[in-house]
């Protein structure tokens, strides 16, 4: 006989910070969720588990998840049986529990890496929950839930060695692990064979990928010292993947194997390579690990082997002790790099890092806002300049959705260089790569007009 308690079908409500990563462990999140037989709620309000993702790398993250959390605080008035969970960077970097303490409301705070703990923790905290599985496994073992067939987030990597002075990664997320070169190729070939067409590999230093199991690389693979490099053509090979990116790698790990695997035929033709400021000075604070000239010979080695490719990176203006030559310095690699896109940050300490315990945050509010306006103008004025190539030429693009307007049918995707375009079409070509006339190349959207159905 079962009780009315043990048919009920729990649901949940996911909401996810911050960067690529934190979407990929709110996957895994869903997988846990639904490998206990929850579904998702149809809003926050008819929840039974409501988990927040957070992310650390800016105070303003971090300020939004105290919002949540208060809301939440209201709901579980109306619903006390409703459980509220908070987990992502923010528990994984406050060790004194200083943060967690102010989250009132909030049954669980835990670093990303203990999810795999939360089927016991809800059935300790709730008996309602008590008849789930026990899914207690490698966090990294587990498989993400995919929200769109087509496309997917694999991670290779958690954590980071680096210490960058500024980033809370390395206490957020704990000291860089690889995953097993033969889960990677498993979870690929059963994403392809499920209609997967695009992956987007995961790693805070993506392209330090060392496989705990070497042994899984084929005979035939043409790279000898990078393991990434090795990756990259290993996921090449396998049939119905026909696009390939990774996030974020490192300047200094990306060697003449790496530079060659970009062109590799179905990596896409774009390059995230983050470089944060062109100051020798402030690389060194920041403990970047190169100088400016390394970077821009870097750039220049990529665009040489891989001509047309597009080049995003990150830059933080205003970090401690930042002067106006220094700032300078960052306009003029912008300059010579000559990026397709920059995500620009306006530095801000973060508790714990090393930057707040030896450097002072002295550059002020309103001179990291100019700076920032000073590198959003440039890159705008750069990306329309780069994007006139794109004039009239035909593009491959992944086409990701569709809208219904009184004006048609459009279909969106993006080109190989990550650019977003739009065309009219029909719906059942999302998911799908076709060819694409280029008709005009605005800054941040191409509009064209579908070559032939492929
Ligand atoms: S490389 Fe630096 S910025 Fe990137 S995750 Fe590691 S510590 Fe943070």
């Amino acid at each position: 006989m079962t009780t009315d308690t043990e048919k009920k079908t729990f649901t949940y409500h996911v909401v996810t910070f911050g960067c690529q990563m934190n979407k990929n462990d709110s996957e895994r999140i869903e997988s846990i969720f639904a490998g206990m037989g929850m579904k998702p709620a149809l809003c926050e309000q008819e929840a039974d588990v409501i988990l927040l993702n957070s992310c650390s790398v800016r105070e303003s993250a971090e300020a939004r998840i105290f919002g949540y959390a208060k809301n939440y605080a209201e709901l579980k008035k109306k619903n006390p049986d409703l459980v509220v969970c908070v987990t992502g960077c923010m528990p994984g970097r406050d060790k004194g529990n200083v943060m967690g303490k102010k989250l009132r409301g909030v049954d669980f705070y835990f670093p990303t890496k203990d999810m795999i703990h939360l089927p016991r923790w809800l059935c300790e905290a709730n008996p309602r929950f008590r008849n789930m599985l026990d899914l207690e496994e490698d966090y990294l073992a587990l498989r993400p839930t995919i929200q769109k067939a087509f496309q997917a987030f694999v991670t290779i990597q958690t954590g980071c060695n680096h210490f960058c002075s500024y980033c809370v990664v390395p206490f957020a997320r704990g000291l860089e692990v690889n995953r097993s070169l033969k889960d990677i190729l498993e979870e690929c070939h059963s994403l392809a064979q499920r209609g997967c067409v695009e992956v987007t590999l995961l790693g805070q230093i993506v392209n330090h990928y060392i496989a705990p199991d070497p042994q899984y690389f084929s005979s035939s693979n043409p790279y000898t010292k990078s393991d990434f490099a090795k990756l990259l053509w290993e996921i090449n090979q396998i049939s119905g993947i026909e696009r390939i990116h990774y996030t974020a790698p490192h300047p200094i790990f990306m060697t003449d194997e790496v530079i060659d695997a970009l062109s590799l035929p179905k990596h896409v033709n774009y390059l995230h390579l983050p470089v944060q400021s062109g100051s020798d000075e402030m690389l060194r604070k920041m403990n970047r690990r190169h100088d400016r000239a390394f970077f821009i010979d870097l750039v220049q080695r990529i665009y040489q082997k891989n001509p047309g490719l597009a080049l995003g990176t990150d830059i933080i203006v205003g970090f401690c002790g930042e002067t106006e030559k220094m700032f300078e310095d960052t306009v003029d690699l912008y300059k010579q790099c000559q990026f397709d896109i920059s995500y620009t940050a306006q530095y801000s300490e973060r508790s714990g890092t090393l930057a707040v315990k030896a450097f002072k945050d002295d550059v002020t509010k309103a001179e990291k806002k100019r700076r920032w306006w000073v590198l959003q103008k440039l890159m705008e004025e750069t990306v329309l300049e780069k994007n006139k190539v794109f004039d009239g030429k035909e593009v491959s693009v992944m086409v990701e959705n569709f809208t219904k307007t009184s004006k048609g049918d459009w279909l969106t995707g993006n080109t190989r260089e990550m650019k977003r375009i739009r065309f009219l079409g029909d719906e059942s070509l999302v998911g799908t790569i076709q060819n694409v006339k280029v008709s005009k190349a605005d800054m941040w959207m191409f509009w064209g007009d579908l070559v032939q159905k492929s």
